[in-house]
């Protein structure tokens, strides 16, 4: 097949176009344009993705779970997932600890700039705060309540409450497991079979992908910089560094932590891991929500890298919810360096202290675009940096958004890899557009 044909070659036209022409659309006044009749392709793309979201999850992760058929595979495989995604975040959260501290970048910003930053964004904080507010200040066992729903229909409503209907998911599926076959099997095979068409929406969705892509970068850059492109150079050159620092941790972990850890743990080939998932990536990049992404990632891992149904339905839902590497290590970076920028020194007990809190804020960040600067308002908290520190990174947010989501993505795809691997679950790759799925008998 000729490369032009390839889903990843034309997603990287339509970012490359979008790029262009979203640089020229705004230094030449057009912002409203892109708006009327740009970016609406970009929202119909990304609600089609979210739009099937909550019911993948909740169809592949019940699928999963009663696919794994007793309680005990559930507590083996459930285990070594949660552990393998605590630690591939607490990788990134040192990775992004020990750069902070090298590169130092909170001393590169100008004072001039930082007392601008802090006056323009006063309102946007303000709004960060008091939804951080909802989030904290409410006891430490409350984010355990607030995964168990009190209503089905309440939880799976909103995009956000993912957490909830997974929890809701991995009931559902427990129960399934302590039923006769005969009693399950009407139950099974109606959530298989929506499964199967969700999947199938996918293939659906991603024609508009390279469109979709086009008009969402377009429009993100037009109303990052307004009509007036170098204001956005001007702030890029007074948090430079602070950018570096994010950009460099995200890449070591994506390019260097994964993939040796795939070498390690599975005998995947590492270029054909990444040709696999490179339209996840890219639909990562552009929506920036793992959320909107996950379809995408567990067509990828099933189909090209012939991860089992039953290991990505189970491992592959569950990372887009807890598992935020690129989120973790980034909020790691922003409240040292709001820290620094600020001048005020943290001790080893306030790194520590980062440690914990990113691994479990970015578990409690919802996939969504922009959660992760809302979390990082509790960190501050706990480490007693004043929150309002936000300001100085929130002009820059959206475009290491883009970025950490496509390292949240790759995390959880390599961990599909890699547990798939350790339960003789992964089958041949087939990187060819047209192939068939790859699909592993457990039963
Ligand atoms: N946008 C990120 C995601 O969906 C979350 C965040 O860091 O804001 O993975």
């Amino acid at each position: 097949m000729p490369w032009y044909k390839k889903l990843h070659w034309q997603i990287i036209l339509g970012l490359v176009l979008g790029i262009v022409y979203g640089i020229l659309a705004a230094s030449s006044g057009w912002g409203g344009f892109v708006t009327d009749w740009i970016s609406p392709f970009g929202t119909i793309f990304i609600n089609g993705l979210r739009l099937i979201a909550v019911p993948l999850v909740l169809a592949s992760l019940v699928m999963g779970v009663a696919s794994l058929s007793d309680l005990r595979k559930l507590s083996r495989i459930g285990g070594k997932t949660i552990g393998i995604y605590l630690a591939t975040t607490a990788i990134a959260v040192t990775i992004g600890l020990v750069i902070v501290n090298v590169m130092q970048p909170g001393k590169f910003i100008p004072e001039v700039l930082r007392d601008q930053l802090m006056s323009t964004y006063a309102e946007d904080v303000a709004g960060r705060e008091a939804a951080a507010g909802d989030a904290a200040g409410r006891g430490p066992l409350q984010f355990l309540v607030d995964m168990v729903p009190s209503n089905f229909f309440a939880s799976a409503a909103d995009n956000r409450n993912m957490l909830q209907v997974v929890v809701m998911a991995l009931f559902i599926g427990i129960g399934l497991i302590q039923l006769s076959k005969e009693k399950a099997k009407p139950l099974l095979d109606l959530v298989d079979s929506l499964n199967d068409v969700i999947i199938r929406l996918v293939d659906v969705i991603m024609l508009l992908a390279p469109i979709g892509v086009f008009a969402l970068i377009a429009a993100t850059i037009t109303s990052v910089t307004g009509d007036d492109p170098s204001q956005v150079m001007g702030l890029l050159s007074g948090l430079g560094v602070y950018c570096i620092a994010v950009l460099l941790g995200l890449s070591i972990q994506t390019i260097v932590v994964y993939p040796s850890l795939l070498k390690i743990f599975s005998p995947m080939n590492i270029k054909t891991f990444f040709s696999g998932i490179a339209p996840a990536q890219l639909v990562a990049f552009s929506t920036s929500s793992s959320g909107a992404t996950l379809p995408v990632t567990m067509e990828r891992c099933e189909e090209k890298l012939g991860v089992s149904e039953e290991v990505s339905s189970f491992v592959l839902p569950l990372g887009a919810t807890i598992n935020m590497d690129g989120t973790a290590m980034y909020q790691a970076i922003a409240a040292v360096f709001i820290a620094q920028a600020l001048d005020l020194g943290l001790g080893f007990g306030a790194q520590l202290t980062i440690i914990l809190t990113a691994l479990l804020a970015s578990i409690g960040t919802a996939a969504v675009p922009g959660a992760g600067i809302i979390m990082l308002v509790i960190i501050l908290e706990a480490i007693g940096v004043p929150t309002a520190g936000i300001a100085l990174i929130l002009g820059v947010d959206r475009i290491l958004d883009m970025c950490r989501t496509v390292t949240n993505v790759t995390g959880d795809a390599s961990v599909a890899t890699i547990i798939a691997a350790s339960e003789g679950q992964l089958g041949e790759p087939n990187l060819s557009e047209l192939g068939d799925r790859v699909r592993i008998s457990t039963s």
